[in-house]
């Protein structure tokens, strides 16, 4: 049932950053892939530079340079390029991604990639353009065009599949969790190679570990009867503890890791120490908002503001419960959270790549909301890396702020919000 929690819609402007970055944690995940985008050089240097990838590593993606002459065509040709990246690659899968122009300029990208595709080397259409996506929400995309080559499980096959792409250390950690508490487990979507996909059927239940994949499991469950289980998501040691406790429910298994979230809590006291009473606005676009601000306001922060780009009433189902009291607001107007920003005096702003580096202009203590899709802060191995990435940019903050007192930074203390001094590592 959709909780009763409301947020605000404001259908602002919203400066998010293009969907085609999620390329750089999917390409590395899958690895015989390749993502070929069908693009400008806006694409291209978007690519080059958030990704950072030299081009003697060779990196499984690659932008297709629409010029001039193309703009006239709805159908570009990519034989030739198709036939360079299976020589020189042998991916098993290629991933052809939509953006912006190619998509004003209505390529039927449909059947543009049916008619490249083989047997034996399918190449997939994901829409993927900064017209429509917003980071990260890409991976939505890439999971939905690998549902059909998931083998289809029989209704006795009661296993469990996660559900999002995370490293691999990661991976094997929540496989070994969930071998722990006696859970079968089919495997992943993504898997790590594109054979290796799971079987899904009326048995599988699904375990979502990101936040942005609500279409592909509201597939599962529409096409393959699967069952997805509505908990909160594992970051921090309350979501981690929730997040296993309703898995393990799902397989009629009781556990009670209390004292596991205890002790998780325990090794990150240090750090939540810092946090107790920060005040922290979320004016970001990673789609991880939902339960970054509940694990913060559970260690104690005041979340000011939670904004993201988008909710779903039902995936998100645990979460919104969790934030009642939360000012929530989807599609936010960044005007208004600049003059809100400027009036309440957030500790922290977790915000985007694009509206960090005005606001830490504005001397606002600012951090890129994108690293945490980067970093590895799922289950109880994320734990301490998740509460770090908080904690690290106030502290740089502290050390630089030019209106700290000597006295106090050689003591090796900072001066919190509330005029209190805090330690410092
Ligand atoms: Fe920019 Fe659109 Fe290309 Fe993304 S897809 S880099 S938003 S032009």
């Amino acid at each position: 049932m959709a909780p009763k929690v409301q947020f605000i819609r404001e259908d602002g402007l919203y400066h998010s950053f293009c969907g085609l970055v999620s390329v750089g944690w999917l390409y590395q995940k899958i690895k015989d892939s390749f993502f070929l985008i069908l693009g400008t050089h806006t694409c291209a240097h978007l690519l080059q530079n958030t990704l950072g990838v030299m081009i003697f590593a060779r990196p499984r993606f690659a932008v297709s340079l629409l010029e001039e002459a193309d703009l006239s065509s709805s159908a570009p040709s990519l034989e030739s390029q198709i036939a360079e990246i299976r020589a020189e690659h042998k991916p098993s899968v290629i991933f052809l991604l939509s953006s912006c122009t190619p998509e004003v300029m209505k390529v039927e990208f449909e059947g543009l990639a049916h008619s490249l595709s083989t047997p034996e080397l399918p190449v997939l259409f994901v829409p993927a353009s900064g017209l429509d996506y917003t980071f990260a929400q890409s991976e939505d995309s890439v999971l939905q065009a690998l549902i059909p080559f998931c083998p289809v499980a029989p209704p006795e096959d009661k296993r469990l599949v996660f559900l999002g792409s995370v490293n691999d250390a990661i991976a094997e950690d929540f496989a070994l969790e969930a071998a722990r508490l006696g859970i079968p487990v089919a495997g992943f979507l993504p898997a790590a190679h594109f054979h290796e996909l799971p079987p899904i059927g009326p048995g599988t239940i699904i375990a979502p570990l990101q936040p942005y994949l609500a279409k592909t499991a509201t597939q599962l469950r529409n096409e393959r009867d699967a069952t997805i289980v509505t908990t909160l998501f594992p970051f921090g040691p309350d979501g981690t503890r929730r997040f296993w406790e309703d898995v393990a429910l799902a397989f009629d298994i009781k556990v009670d890791l209390s004292e596991r979230e205890a002790a998780a809590w325990q090794r990150i006291s240090e750090h939540t120490a810092l946090l107790r009473g920060k005040k922290i606005f979320f004016a970001s676009d990673i789609l991880m908002e939902l339960p970054l601000a509940r694990f913060l306001r559970n260690a104690g922060a005041e979340v000011l503001e939670c904004s993201t780009p988008y909710i779903n009433r039902r995936f998100h189902a645990a979460e919104l419960e969790q934030l009642n009291g939360i000012r929530l607001v989807e599609q936010a107007n960044f005007d208004r959270q600049l003059r809100d920003i400027a009036e309440q005096q957030p500790d922290l702003v977790i915000s985007n790549m694009i509206t960090s580096n005005p606001l830490i202009g504005r001397g606002i203590v600012a951090k890129w909301g994108t690293e945490f899709c980067f970093m590895p802060v799922h289950g109880w191995s994320g734990v301490n890396t998740l509460a770090q990435m908080f904690t690290r940019a106030l502290r740089r903050h502290a050390r630089l702020d030019p209106l700290g007192s000597d006295a106090i930074w050689t003591a090796g203390l900072m001066p919190s919000a509330s005029g209190d001094v805090i330690p410092l590592r």
